[in-house]
């Protein structure tokens, strides 16, 4: 009984004072916020490289109209499989990006038409998009066969990796390095990790060919890709309470937002009606993701070459 009691007391008490924190200290720590990272690769914009690239991609502007990067202007690309995924996982790195003034790009690989709902969820991803700060221009829907939305479907390594590296090239997507007190922040690509946050295949399938990009040699100098970390089920639905996990744990990039940029964040998730359902609702209110991201930089595998 004592031991019960001492439980939900502690229990308790963490509970009212990460709240107590959060919401007291949560002009502050904008600044706070950005822990980050240890220096990975040497810094280093990929110049400019206007590729041709049409097919199937959807709603994105032509190479043309694309403007050369200026000099300090920052680049991020967000590779994720379904209209939804920007917003309910990856919010709270778009916002801090946004309000960085870096320019944010989308690739989501699927139109989400596991339901036959694709035309109304590119809709749903545009408005969602908007919501966070990413212009519509910016956005590119692929629509391709080989493509679908389902986790049943084994998503083609090569085709992924051409088509990221394809972006990569056209957006000119660099490293963004900022030196603070606490050390640099780097990022460049930003996607699922190895267990999909989810376990979902498509967003699995998404890491392995970036991770191949990587370990192949073949980003441009500088180009740096993020995976976002997945985490246990207890962790992932206890809101706040799993900040100060996330704060202490060691991650290469690291995003956490206010109650305000939350606001934004649940507004973006409200864009995707076709997939409010009740455990939305509850998504929304209780997942960790909706307040912070932490992400591992994938590292290029450099294989013991002897030559005699
Ligand atoms: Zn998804």
């Amino acid at each position: 009984m004592f031991v019960f009691v001492t439980i939900i007391f502690v229990f308790v008490a963490y509970t009212i004072s990460i709240k107590f924190v959060y919401y007291r200290y949560s002009q502050v720590w904008p600044h706070l916020r950005n822990k980050i990272s240890t220096p990975l690769n040497t810094v280093g914009n990929a110049s400019f490289c206007p590729t041709r690239e049409r097919s199937s991609a959807l709603l994105r502007n032509s190479e043309e109209d694309e403007p050369r990067v200026t000099a300090g202007e920052t680049r991020a690309l967000l590779v994720t499989a379904h209209p939804d995924d920007e917003c309910m996982f990856f919010a709270p790195t778009v916002l801090k990006l946004v309000e960085s003034q870096a320019t944010v790009y989308l690739l989501c690989l699927s139109t989400g038409n596991y339901s036959n709902q694709g035309l109304q969820r590119k809709r749903e991803l545009l408005d969602s998009c908007a919501v966070l700060g990413i212009p519509s221009d910016h956005v590119t829907i692929i629509d391709d066969k080989e493509l679908p939305d389902d986790p049943a479907v084994q998503w083609s390594t090569a085709l992924i990796s051409s088509l990221t590296l394809k972006h990569i090239r056209n957006y000119s997507i660099s490293v963004w390095e900022e030196r603070m007190q606490t050390g640099k922040k780097k990022v460049g690509v930003l996607t699922f990790d190895g267990s999909g946050v989810s376990g979902h295949a498509n967003h699995i399938a998404i890491y392995v060919a970036l991770r191949h990009l990587a370990s192949a040699g073949r980003l441009p100098e500088g180009c740096q890709i993020l995976s976002l970390h997945s985490i246990s089920l207890l962790r992932k639905y206890v809101s706040v309470l799993e900040l100060p996990v996330s704060w202490l744990l060691p991650s290469d990039f690291c995003c956490i937002i206010g109650w305000e940029e939350y606001k934004h964040a649940k507004k973006a998730m409200l864009c995707h009606r076709s997939q409010l359902l009740w455990f939305r609702q509850l998504y929304i209110l209780f997942s960790r993701y909706m307040l912070v991201n932490t992400f591992q930089a994938i590292t290029v595998e450099t294989k013991n070459v002897k030559i005699y």
